[in-house]
């Protein structure tokens, strides 16, 4: 009994210490250093997000208030700001008004978001107030509910007029667009209701005092006040391009981005299209929802071939997905095949991805494209694409892995993207005299260059890392700087996750995931006991991650009270060997040589640790998916693996997992037998250590908020 008492006491203090660290580090958090060099400019951006929170709420509670006082019904500003982001098209309508007029920049900016925020009041007027309503009925008498009901209908009706008040040649991107706005609303209206309340008893005097008692006479709400949160200004519109993102085709981290970070910037007041290919690979309840946009022919190759290009559209949590349709180039079932193929396919689709934009006659402030397969999309813009109504978009050029920079004979490649010959020298495109670099011809034409963490941006420039192109990424340093990645929280939330046995929280994590441990070593054939120390491994089996460490050490792991789960496909030599050890260790060792999504939810919350001893990691996400599932991370100290994970120091007992530094098998078996030393000998400070990296904010909110002021930068 005492020692439950004294755990309880210990967790609480953990949390005050959280905080007070957090504090601490907010004190002493650098601004970012736009340029890339400095691998400190990346980690404290990541920790400045509570105090930007800060800022925002004071400067939103007023705005609030004040629509309030106007207007019973305006109440909801903190509504607008959702269906701004999703009311792209009435905003783009009232931009294109606008600049009609000689207007300034930024008064545009307020000007689009005007109309948008009127639209958006009136639709989203109804839903909270219906939401009341239905909240009073519950706790009050039927005659006064009539009333309420009676004032909110007519709003409802407003909103129903508004949405089909769309010119109608958008007509099909509206309606598509409204339904997830709709989601949303309802979505956050759930905890929103109640503090809206709160301030109509201040503002709501003219026609609503039976709505003031009302309130008054309802229980608590146990609900703090959340302050009413306002859209960054300027809105910017934002083109991803890129070759994969969840859930339509993904490999790897680049489809979680592709996925997770469109959709953080629509709701920081960004209208964003993703751009991808049409894979015959992507799953029928996604093909089938897709809308026909229209299709057109298109010169490609430098004899003036031309291929067919369609566009289909989807449209999904405030984001316009446009896939380009041909079948000559994305019938095979996998988005990568081998160069011969894969070249060809990727000049024609980023030339496709732009002539698409102009055929919509959708012209971005910025577009954003991703790795080597849409590095051709800023040296396009530049030649081909500068005269059309795209060719003053900003580029940005993401690297998420500089070891793949699609590299194949120059004649090939000049001929299938017919671009100038002038494009084809050392300080562009060519490489080594004979062959083209996709890649580095991207760096040299992009506006700006981000990688996926600071310290990676650091190591690209050092030939141990550059993949021979750290000359020329020195030469464009400048414009090169290091953000790191987050998760999405809507798909991992291990309190919310359908595919986990037990959901849990930071509150239960400790008693919860002894559950999902069991589960998992049901579901795998493991002996079931949760005393046993369990290290998953989830990564795509290639010579980057690390796994000849793994290899060399895992009959050193296994000691009777380890497991080792391995989850992944890739290199035979991997997937061989790891077969050979799940046979060598029956009921210790679990080898999952496939691609499985929610085996890997099922590993991240079943698992204690989870190995990342990768050769480089860009940023990796599954040490920040293990972190907010409560497991402790053992990584190597490069890249993003070196920016998000700090190293547990035993006298401080302070860190978020186990690290070792240089590339060698005997430093990984030392930081697993740190890990497992601490796991059995002082749980107290694992457990610790597990609910702070629950705690740590892994979001792409903060990331999502760099891109966007990159975004602002380049087109002020
Ligand atoms: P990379 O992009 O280099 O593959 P990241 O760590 O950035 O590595 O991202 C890996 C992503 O792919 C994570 O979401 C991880 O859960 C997922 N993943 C990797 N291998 C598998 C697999 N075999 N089954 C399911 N998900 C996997």
């Amino acid at each position: 009994m005492p020692a439950k008492s004294t755990r309880k006491k210990k967790t609480h203090t953990v949390k005050k210490a959280v905080k007070t660290v957090k504090r601490n580090t907010k004190a002493t958090a650098v601004s970012p250093d736009p340029v890339a060099t400095d691998i400190k400019a990346v980690k404290p951006v990541t920790e400045v997000k509570p105090a930007a929170k800060k800022v925002e709420t004071k400067v939103e509670a007023k705005p609030a208030a004040k629509k309030a006082e106007t207007k019973v019904e305006a109440k909801p500003a903190e509504k607008k700001v959702e269906t701004k982001a999703e009311a792209k098209p009435a905003a783009k309508k009232a931009e294109t008004k606008v600049e009609a007029k000689p207007a300034e920049k930024k008064a545009e900016a307020k000007a689009e978001a005007k109309p948008a925020a009127k639209k958006a009041e009136t639709k989203v007027e109804a839903k909270p107030t219906e939401k009341k309503s239905e909240t009073k009925v519950e706790a009050k008498p039927a005659a006064k509910k009539v009333e309420t009901k009676a004032e909110a209908k007519p709003a409802a009706k407003k909103a129903e007029t508004k949405v089909e008040a769309k010119p109608a040649e958008k007509k099909v991107e509206a309606k598509a667009e409204a339904k997830p706005a709709a989601k949303k609303v309802e979505t956050k209206a759930e905890a929103k209701p109640a503090e809206k309340k709160a301030d109509v008893k201040a503002e709501a005097k003219p026609a609503a005092k039976k709505a003031e008692a009302k309130v008054e006479a309802k229980p608590v709400e146990e609900k703090k006040e959340e302050p009413v949160k306002e859209l960054p200004q300027p809105r910017r519109s934002v083109a991803f391009i890129g070759s994969e993102c969840y859930p339509f085709v993904k490999t790897g981290g680049l489809g979680d981005v592709m996925y997770a970070l469109p959709k953080e910037l629509a709701k920081q007041n960004c209208d964003v299209k993703v751009i991808l290919p049409r894979y015959a690979c992507i799953p029928e309840k996604y093909q089938e929802k897709m809308v026909y946009r229209g299709s057109f022919d298109m010169n490609l190759c430098s004899d003036g071939r031309s291929f067919y290009v369609g566009i289909m559209e989807y449209v999904w949590d405030g984001v316009v997905y446009d896939f380009i349709d041909n079948q000559e180039f994305f019938t095979n079932g996998n988005p990568y095949t081998n160069l011969i193929d894969d070249i060809p396919k990727f000049c024609y689709f980023s030339k496709a991805a732009l002539a698409a934009l102009n055929y919509m006659d959708w012209e971005p402030d910025v577009i954003h494209c991703h790795d080597w397969q849409a590095a051709l999309v800023p040296v396009y813009l530049d030649t081909m694409f500068k005269d059309t109504p795209i060719g003053g978009a900003k580029t940005v050029l993401t690297i998420h892995n500089l070891r793949f920079q699609g590299i194949y004979d120059k004649r090939m490649i000049s001929y299938w993207t017919g671009l100038p010959d002038y494009v084809f020298n050392k300080d562009a495109l060519t490489v080594k005299w004979l062959d083209a670099n996709m890649l580095k011809g991207g760096l040299t034409y992009a506006d700006a260059i981000t990688t996926v963490s600071g310290t990676y941006a650091w190591e690209i420039q050092t030939p141990e890392y550059g993949e021979d192109l750290d000359a020329h990424l020195r030469y464009h340093s400048g414009k090169l700087r290091g953000i790191v990645n987050g998760i999405d929280y809507d798909i991992w939330n291990p309190a919310t996750d359908p595919r986990l046995a037990n959901n849990y929280d930071l509150g239960n994590v400790l008693t919860e995931k002894r559950k999902n441990k069991k589960a998992l070593q049901e579901e795998l054939g493991l002996e079931v006991d949760d005393g046993k120390f369990v290290i998953g491994l989830v990564s795509r089996l290639t010579n980057q991650k690390g796994l000849d460490l793994v290899n060399e050490i895992l009959p050193q792991l296994i000691d009777g009270n380890t497991q080792v789960v391995i989850l992944g496909t890739g290199d035979a030599q991997y997937e061989d060997s790891f077969r050979y050890y799940e046979n060598a260790y029956k009921g210790q060792v679990c080898s999952n040589i496939m691609y499985d999504e929610t085996r890997a939810h099922h590993i991240y919350a079943g698992a204690d640790a989870l190995l990342v001893p990768s050769r480089f990691e860009p940023c990796g996400l599954t040490q920040l998916i293990a972190m907010h599932y409560g497991d402790i991370p053992i990584v190597r100290e490069t890249g993003g693996l070196k920016d998000t994970v700090e190293p547990y120091n035993e006298y401080t007992n302070w860190g978020n997992g186990f690290t070792f530094d240089r590339y060698e098998s005997g430093l990984l078996l030392d930081a697993v037998n740190r890990a497992k030393t601490l796991y059995f000998t002082n749980r107290w400070c694992w457990d610790e250590m597990v609910q702070r990296n629950m705690d740590k904010d892994v979001s792409w909110e903060s990331s999502a908020r760099q891109y966007r002021d990159l975004y602002v930068d380049l087109t002020r």
